[in-house]
């Protein structure tokens, strides 16, 4: 949680030149060029929307993560996008375990049809196995919405100056 932002306080020289090189970079790019790697840490997160190394930039009480090509995030926009792309992911996940459990279930009645009992109890049983995981995957997508939804609302608390 973020201390309370003190206002009027003067910003330090230090921050003076932060701000003085994002904004060059929100007019004409290229944090790279402009040094920005060297004025904040390096973090293990990656840009979301070019998957660029990301800069974790201290100004004032203010903390943002800029990657070299000058995207720019808050500490809520960073997290709102990282748990929207993992919710992407997990439909995507979920979908492609329905896929094979049909699959799965059209191959074990193909069998059946042909009679093969034993090769079509092995298919069903891998269907039935698929869906399992696929409904396990549904219940990991719940509860991803919901922490989603948690941030929401802690983000409708936090100060956010306008970027
Ligand atoms: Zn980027």
């Amino acid at each position: 949680m973020l201390p309370p932002l003190s206002a009027g306080s003067p910003l330090p020289a230090a921050e003076l030149d932060l701000l003085q090189i994002e904004l060059t970079i929100a007019k004409q790019g290229g944090g790279f060029e402009l040094g920005i790697i060297d004025k904040g840490k390096l973090t293990p997160f990656t840009c979301p929307d070019c998957h660029g190394a990301l800069t974790q930039l201290i100004e004032g009480q203010l903390i943002r993560y800029r990657c070299h090509t000058g995207h720019a995030y808050t500490v809520s926009a960073l997290l709102s996008e990282v748990t929207e792309s993992v919710e992407s992911m997990l439909y995507q996940s979920m979908r492609g375990l329905e896929e094979a459990s049909m699959l799965l279930q059209n191959l074990g009645q193909h069998f059946a049809d042909a009679e093969q009992p034993d090769v079509a109890a092995l298919f069903l049983r891998k269907a039935a196995e698929s869906g399992q995981q696929a409904r396990l995957v549904h219940r990991s997508i719940l509860q991803q919405e919901a922490l989603s939804g948690d941030l929401q609302f802690q983000k409708k608390k936090l100060p956010h100056p306008a970027d």
